[in-house]
């Protein structure tokens, strides 16, 4: 029995979201807290950050932007993802995390904490597909306001690939939306979509992180 991933509707063998949106959820996950900061600089009328042009309109076309700003700060991205992880909870059946902290540190844990489960969610998470569409939504929103940068791809990791006298190859191994097969341009060894997210999971990012042994 087959199903599909909730956010392309492309045949899956199992699971609930395919490699390729696991991994862009993943992405959004780490990058929407530092999005979320930014969006704090925006939030005071007349301080936009240094360098950006402000519009020559009257002072009151300012406003709708500060809405939009205010809905992602205040309600929008912490609540929505905080509601996604105590449903989480309930499915699993564990019990309601407290929610603590400021705002930025609330959108930083819940961020973590759902980055976390995602082998769990892909695997499954019904509601995964929803999941991955709305922090996509979110980002998108915050993005329109901060502006996207150009994509020139995301560094996925290294490349893990042995050569026969057991030299780790070690190339910056890009991905961008829609790629389904990633090849190295050292060694040439060919990354296929299902082992995006381990390549992704065994690169260590974090200081608290300890090098693969
Ligand atoms: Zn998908
Ligand atoms: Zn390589």
């Amino acid at each position: 029995m087959t199903s599909s991933c909730g956010a392309c509707e492309r045949d899956l063998e199992h699971g609930y979201l395919c490699p390729g949106d696991t991994l862009a959820l993943a992405e959004r996950l780490e990058r929407l807290p530092k999005l979320f900061i930014e969006l704090g600089l925006y939030l005071a009328p007349g301080s936009r950050p240094a360098g950006e042009r402000v519009s020559s309109g009257p002072a009151g076309s300012r406003l709708p932007l500060n809405d939009t700003v205010l809905d992602l700060r205040h309600g929008g991205i912490a609540l929505v993802l905080e509601s996604w992880r105590s449903d989480i909870h309930s499915v699993r059946g564990w019990s309601e995390p407290a929610i603590t902290g400021g705002l930025d540190y609330r959108v930083m844990h819940v961020c973590r904490w759902i980055g976390m489960q995602l082998e769990w969610i892909a695997a499954s998470y019904p509601g995964a597909g929803d999941l991955a569409r709305e922090v996509r939504d979110l980002e998108g929103n915050a993005l329109s306001i901060v502006g996207a940068k150009p994509d020139r791809g995301r560094l996925l990791g290294q490349c893990v690939a042995v050569d026969a006298s057991g030299v780790v190859c070690g190339a910056p191994i890009r991905y961008r939306n829609g790629d389904k097969v990633l090849v190295c341009s050292w060694c040439s060894y060919t990354y296929e979509e299902r082992d995006f997210m381990t390549l992704y999971q065994l690169q260590p990012r974090e200081a608290e992180q300890k090098e693969a042994s």
